[in-house]
């Protein structure tokens, strides 16, 4: 969830971010930041200090507050000590001072992720196939493959989270920013394509639920 109240910085991040891999959901307000994180928690927050309603750090504050340990990266205007020495006390992840480049936010996202992942480096390998999440890419067999986006987001979160079972609901929630139009077969078609490319046993069915990628 990207919360910024500056729709041209906003569009820009969520562009680069969706092209990096990321689905975004925007919300412009602190009480909308609030109602999302209460009712649709996301993976992850980018969290604007300065919002129209709720300054950033109260939004942080009320999460905490709630017991939500969704990890944040506060945003700020200023490039002021004290904002980050409080935001980071309040249990924000990380910090970064506007301007920032893209690229460090998307970094420092990457890390986040991670540890969220309990992975130690960019690059899953599970069996024959290899992923680098840092440069987007595939290896079958050693040979790259080129992936389409949402194929490339879809296995990414089926390797990231090897082992387990992801459900229908999580893997298009993941896929699919809101108000996008998502078919009702979306995920079959892209399993369906990513077995062409992976061999069929790969990634398995599990019926009337989801699909899981297994463990090493
Ligand atoms: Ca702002």
């Amino acid at each position: 969830m990207l919360v910024e109240d500056d729709r041209p910085l906003a569009s820009g991040l969520k562009k680069a971010l969706m092209s990096q891999g990321f689905t975004v959901n925007h919300v412009e307000t602190g009480k909308a930041a609030l109602h999302v994180l209460a009712t649709d928690p996301p993976d992850l927050v980018v969290l604007d200090i300065g919002l129209p309603d709720l300054s950033g750090l109260d939004v942080l504050k009320t999460l905490r507050r709630q017991g939500l340990m969704v990890p944040v990266i506060l945003l700020s205007a200023r490039d002021s000590v004290d904002d980050k020495v409080v935001g980071l006390d309040m249990g924000a992840d990380d910090y970064l001072a506007k301007p920032f480049d893209m690229t460090e936010l998307v970094a420092r996202l990457r890390v986040i992720e991670r540890r969220l992942n309990k992975l130690q480096s960019n690059r899953i390998t599970i069996g024959a196939i290899s992923l680098d999440t840092a440069e987007q890419r595939l290896w079958v067999n050693n040979e790259e493959v080129e992936l389409p986006r949402r194929e490339y987001m879809l296995l990414k979160n089926l390797m990231e989270n090897a082992g387990r079972v992801q459900t229908r609901g999580v893997l298009e929630s993941r896929l699919y920013s809101w108000g996008e139009e998502v078919a009702s077969n979306a995920l079959e078609v892209h399993v369906h394509h990513l077995r062409k490319k992976l061999g069929t046993d790969f990634i398995r069915t599990i019926r009337g639920v989801g699909y899981k990628v297994a463990a090493q």
